[in-house]
C-alpha cells in the first residue's frame, strides 16, 4: 500500500458517500492531478496514484465494507494494485469506463460522453462571505486545438487507420504483471483507431492543448469553507479518443472556496463569535459597550452590560452574523466579554484602587504565600 491517509479523506468524500459520489470525486481528482496537466510534477503524480488506490477500494462494495470495519487490515486478504509502480496510462486504462473511454464496453463502441469536470480553488475572506463576492479564477484545461479541430492532423490532411489495432482502437494485452489478459485501448493510437501521420503543428498531433483560462466567479454570501461553486460547461472537452472535436460538450468547473480565518472573528455556522474587551469598572457598574463588526461600513451596534456582569458572559446580537447560504437569513453575533486588566496604573488610579480594595475583604499582595498554598492544596487534593 502506497499511502497511509484515510481513503475517504483522499477522495474528499463522506463515509456515507454513494458509489456515484465516490466516482465523481475520483474523476475530478484524477483530472486535477493528471500528469498531462502537471508535467514533471512528481507530487501531482503521487496524488494521482493515491487517488487511484483509494478509488479501487471504495468503488468495490466488498473491499469498502472490509475497509470500513477493519481499516487497512481488512484489505490484507484482498490486496489491490501497487499503483506507485504503475504507469499513469495503465491506471487510466483500468478505470477507463469512468473516464469516458470504452475499454469496458463493446469493441469499437464510440459513445459521446460529456467532458471531464475540473476543480480549482479560490481564496476568499470572511468579509467576502458576509456580502458575497465576484472574484477571478485562473486555471488551465486541456482544450480542443482550434487549428485542427481536435483531429491532431495538419489542416488539409486526414488521420490514417492504425495498423496496430486495425482501426478498432482495442488490443488484448497481458495485464499487470501477466496475471491476466485484458482488453485495453490500443497503445499505438490510444484507442482512437486512427493515427496522425502529418501532425498539427500547434498541438503536435494530440488534438488538445493546455489553455489558461480566466473567469469571473460569483461566490454567494454565506458560503462555507470547502464548498464549491459550479460553473457549467467550463470543464474539459471529452477525451480525444472518444470525441476529437469535443462536440458532446465540456464538463463543469468546480470552484472550491477556501475561506481564510479572520484574526478577530470566529465563525460558527452562520454565527460570528467575537471577544469583547471590557474593563473591571464596566463589568462592575454596567456600561453600553460598542461591539466590533465584521463589516466596518455596517451600522454600529452595542451591548448593554448590566452592573455586576462576570467576565466570560455571552451576549447575543441577533441578525449580525453571516447570511445563511440558502435562506439569506443572518445568524447572530455572539460577543464574549473579556476583562482587560490595565498593565499600568498611574498614581491616582493606584490610590483609588487601594482605597477601593480596603473596602473589600481581600488581601492585595501578589506574592501572598497563602494564595499559592491554597492553589497547591486544590491541585494535590489535600
Ligand atoms: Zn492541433
Ligand atoms: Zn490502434
Amino acid at each position: 500500500m502506497g499511502t497511509t491517509r484515510c481513503y475517504y479523506e483522499i477522495l474528499n468524500v463522506e463515509r456515507t458517500a454513494t458509489g456515484d459520489e465516490v466516482k465523481r470525486s475520483y474523476r475530478r481528482l484524477a483530472m486535477k492531478y493528471h500528469p498531462d496537466r502537471n508535467p514533471g510534477d512528481t507530487e501531482a503524480e503521487a496524488a494521482f496514484k493515491e487517488a487511484a488506490e483509494a478509488y479501487e477500494v471504495l468503488s468495490d462494495s466488498e473491499r469498502r465494507a472490509a475497509y470500513d470495519r477493519f481499516g487497512r487490515d481488512g484489505l490484507r486478504s484482498r490486496p489491490g494494485h501497487d499503483f506507485r509502480t504503475m504507469h499513469v496510462e495503465d491506471i487510466f486504462s483500468m478505470f477507463n469506463d469512468i473516464f469516458g473511454g470504452n475499454a469496458g464496453g463493446g469493441r469499437g463502441r464510440r459513445q459521446a460522453v460529456r467532458g471531464y469536470d475540473l476543480e480549482t480553488e479560490v481564496q476568499i475572506t470572511l468579509q467576502d462571505v458576509l456580502s458575497g463576492v465576484e472574484t477571478e479564477v485562473i486555471f488551465s484545461r486541456l482544450d480542443v486545438c482550434e487549428t485542427c479541430d481536435g483531429s491532431g492532423a495538419r489542416p488539409g490532411t486526414m488521420p490514417s487507420k492504425c495498423s496496430t489495432c486495425g482501426g478498432g482502437g482495442q488490443v488484448e494485452q497481458a495485464g499487470l504483471g501477466g496475471m491476466f489478459r485484458m482488453v485495453t485501448n490500443c497503445p499505438a493510437c490510444k484507442g482512437r483507431g486512427t493515427v496522425v501521420t502529418d501532425s498539427c503543428d500547434d498541438c503536435r498531433g494530440r488534438g488538445r492543448m493546455s489553455v489558461e483560462r480566466r473567469l469571473s466567479v460569483r461566490v454567494p454570501a454565506g458560503i462555507h469553507d470547502g464548498q464549491a461553486v459550479r460553473l457549467q460547461g467550463e470543464g474539459e472537452p471529452p477525451p480525444v479518443e472518444v470525441d476529437p472535436s469535443g462536440s458532446a460538450g465540456r464538463g463543469d468547473l468546480h470552484v472550491v472556496c477556501r475561506v481564510e480565518s479572520h484574526e478577530q472573528f470566529e465563525r460558527d455556522g452562520d454565527d460570528l463569535i467575537v471577544a469583547l474587551p471590557v474593563s473591571f469598572a464596566q463589568l462592575a457598574m454596567g456600561a453600553k459597550v460598542p461591539v466590533p463588526l465584521l463589516d466596518p461600513d455596517e451600522l454600529e451596534d452595542h451591548v448593554d452590560v448590566p452592573g455586576g456582569t462576570q467576565h466570560g458572559s455571552i451576549f447575543r446580537i441577533e441578525g449580525r452574523g453571516i447570511p445563511g447560504l440558502r435562506t439569506g437569513r443572518r445568524g447572530d453575533l455572539i460577543a464574549v466579554l473579556q476583562i482587560i486588566v490595565p498593565s499600568k496604573l498611574d498614581d491616582e488610579q493606584r490610590e483609588l484602587l487601594e482605597r477601593y480594595a480596603e473596602t473589600e475583604d481581600i488581601e492585595i499582595n501578589a506574592t501572598n504565600p497563602s494564595f499559592w498554598n491554597r492553589i497547591k492544596d486544590a491541585v494535590t487534593g489535600r
